[in-house]
């Protein structure tokens, strides 16, 4: 009767520790972005979107991708390029209607996701699961996991007055980018119901939060990888078409300071992010792209990738079944580097 009685007041004593550990704000912000989101993608399969609209949510999606990708992820996040002010504060903009935190915020977190890969540390751990991975890891409070993202150096984005004031007055930019300039604008140029406007606006956003979970779970869970075979993440071809050419996840986390976050930046490996880059970079408006050498690639595969080479459409290594055990294969292959 005693021993009952104890068991169930640890359970009642672990429930308060998990209402405690959960961030209902984020909870709430969620969940409402997928039922009203999932609410707007029936609102326009049944026709009640003005094609601007579909437009214009659409834009906003696609331009949040690109400012997440280019902006955050490879500019800010990694320091793989430098760019001019003007493009700098763009991409900025493009990352606050995304709905994320602050860049600021945002890059500490990418930042530990990258120096503790697959640890407790690691705040979208997929060990964890892969829907932990994908949505849940946000729900959480962790100890760990804050002491974690709190050690990261992000002294070179607080030195930046463009990424401060985005994050002084983050709420008040947050609530006007996410909330209301995507709704007044269908509302005042064409006229749209502001409650369809609402609803397209939950929907674009569920669609750029799926982009950003697909990173952290799909890229972490599915696929081959060519380049280090210990880590979790993955090349994943459904990821890169969906993100815009973020999916060579197992290059990227082998390669981090890559601007091309992948071996191969062009358009036939749908590496669109890279293709805008260099875009920029042929205007003069882009300097200083890192790259991983040739040799470096070549040497990093044999060394520790899993012996796939799923998406190469040149050289010997077009064939997916060649591995790094095969010695003749590796010496031809390595005829056509310079070391
Ligand atoms: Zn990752
Ligand atoms: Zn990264």
């Amino acid at each position: 009767m005693e021993a009952t009685k104890e068991i169930k007041l640890v359970n009642q004593k672990e429930l308060k520790n998990i209402f405690f550990e959960i961030k209902w704000p984020t909870v709430i912000q969620t969940a409402s972005i997928y039922v009203f989101g999932v609410i707007g993608v029936i609102g326009l399969l049944t026709g009640h979107w003005k094609f601007l609209t579909f437009l214009w949510a659409l834009l906003i999606f696609i331009v949040c991708g690109f400012s997440m990708n280019i902006g955050s992820h490879r500019l800010l996040g990694h320091r793989s390029f430098k760019t001019n002010r003007v493009l700098k504060l763009i991409l900025i903009f493009g990352h606050t209607l995304s709905g994320q935190w602050s860049i600021i915020n945002w890059v500490r977190s990418h930042r530990a996701h990258h120096k503790y890969t697959d640890t407790a540390k690691d705040p979208t751990n997929i060990k964890k699961g892969f829907w932990f991975s994908h949505i849940y890891w946000m729900f959480w409070y962790s100890p760990a996991v804050e002491k974690a993202i709190l050690s990261i150096d992000v002294s070179d984005l607080k030195a930046d007055k463009d990424l401060m004031f985005q994050y002084d007055y983050f709420l008040l930019i947050h609530f006007f980018s996410v909330a209301i300039f995507p709704v007044i604008v269908p509302v005042f140029l064409w006229n749209e119901a502001l409650w369809i406007a609402c609803l397209a606006n939950f929907t674009r956003l569920l669609a750029n939060l799926t982009q950003l979970s697909v990173f952290n779970s799909v890229m972490h869970s599915h696929g081959p990888k060519p380049y280090d075979e210990k880590t979790s993440a993955v090349d994943n071809i459904f990821a890169i078409i969906f993100t815009f050419g973020e999916g060579f996840h197992n290059f990227h986390h082998t390669f981090p300071s890559d601007y091309k976050c992948a071996e191969f930046g062009d358009l036939k490996h749908f590496n669109l992010s890279a293709c805008i880059i260099d875009w920029w970079y042929r205007r003069g408006w882009v300097t200083d792209r890192n790259e991983a050498t040739k040799s470096m690639i070549a040497q990093t595969k044999i060394k520790s990738g899993d012996g796939t080479h799923w998406f190469e459409s040149e050289n010997i290594l077009s064939n997916p079944q060649w591995g790094h055990k095969d010695e003749q294969k590796i010496e031809e292959f390595f005829k056509d580097f310079e070391f």
